[in-house]
């Protein structure tokens, strides 16, 4: 299940719900509006029937105070987007951190080399989740900025990324921009004017919509590389997948569901592979 407040626009019901029927699981996955007053009291009866799910807005940093043991990911990000019950503990991880790379991975066909630059526009809870990914990225420097200086101050600081003042400065010779803030929700925005990218940068919006977002369509017709948010939120509910069942579930059913008039493999350089599932526990 998926908790949230408000939940009911999410897509994540329908394409985990379309991999659960892939697998031929009977399991259902459905979401629950959740207050923030309301969460503890949720989670102690789900902890009680032994569920597993995904929180989104505006729980998952609640969420990873709650949990009684968080994966080393979800612990430096600071923030829960999976969970599950093991015996009657709370585990708690962060698949959002390796959706982004993924996607990433997808839309390059190749991490950004050691010596190269990335510019994250934002320094949300989103914004910590693409800085946890690209701390795996060697050599690899990020200049984060934020509406809120001090908010893009604190993030970096704690990720050893570099906080600038303007937008152009963050965008100044990077090979990959990253729009994490909420900027495009309303389907018309953008957080850049698409002429300020650099020469041959690729653009990632995390934002995303049914026809990709205004900045993407803008980029791509630019001669950018670029792709909106929808590959990361499938990719974040197929790593949740492999955490709850050990299996890899039916990415082309989730992209189905999710998203049946778009082609998942519009301007990326290769699939998304699955994750190889996790060590079984010893017996
Ligand atoms: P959040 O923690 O609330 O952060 C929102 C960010 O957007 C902050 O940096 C905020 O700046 C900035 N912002 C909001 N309105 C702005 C404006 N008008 N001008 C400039 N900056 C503005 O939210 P979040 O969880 O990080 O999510 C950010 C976005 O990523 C959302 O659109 C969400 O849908 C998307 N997202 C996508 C995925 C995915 O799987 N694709 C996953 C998570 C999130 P201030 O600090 O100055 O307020």
């Amino acid at each position: 299940m998926l908790l949230g407040h408000p939940v009911a626009h999410s897509l994540s019901p329908r394409f985990q719900s379309a991999a659960l029927r892939a697998a031929g699981l009977d399991v259902e996955y459905t979401a629950l509006d959740v207050t923030p007053a309301a969460l503890t009291e949720t989670l102690r009866q789900l902890v009680a029937e032994g569920a597993a799910g995904n929180v989104t807005v505006p729980h998952k940093e609640t969420l990873a105070h709650l949990c009684d043991r968080q994966t080393p990911v979800a612990e430096h990000v600071g923030a829960v987007n999976t969970f599950w019950v093991d015996g009657k503990t709370l585990v708690g991880d962060n698949t959002d951190v390796s959706g982004f790379a993924g996607a990433a991975l997808a839309l390059r066909g190749e991490p950004v080399s050691p010596g190269n630059r990335v510019a994250l526009l934002g320094a949300g809870g989103a914004a910590a989740a693409v800085l946890m990914a690209i701390a795996d990225w060697p050599g690899v420097e990020v200049h984060v900025w934020n509406r809120s200086a001090e908010r893009a101050r604190a993030l970096a600081g704690r990720f050893g990324a570099q906080a600038v003042a303007t937008a152009e400065e963050a965008l100044d010779d990077s090979s990959l921009v990253v729009n994490a803030t909420s900027i495009g929700l309303d389907g018309v925005s953008q957080p850049i004017d698409v002429a300020r990218l650099p020469q041959g940068a690729d653009v990632i919006d995390l934002v995303y919509g049914p026809n990709e977002t205004a900045w993407v369509r803008a980029a791509r017709a630019a001669g950018h590389r670029a792709m909106d948010g929808l590959a990361m939120l499938i990719e974040q509910g197929a790593l949740a997948f492999e955490r709850w069942f050990g299996m890899a579930p039916d990415r082309d059913a989730m992209w189905r569901a999710a998203a049946p008039d778009r082609n998942r493999f519009n301007g990326i350089k290769q699939p998304i592979d699955p994750e190889p599932p996790p060590p079984l526990p010893p017996p």
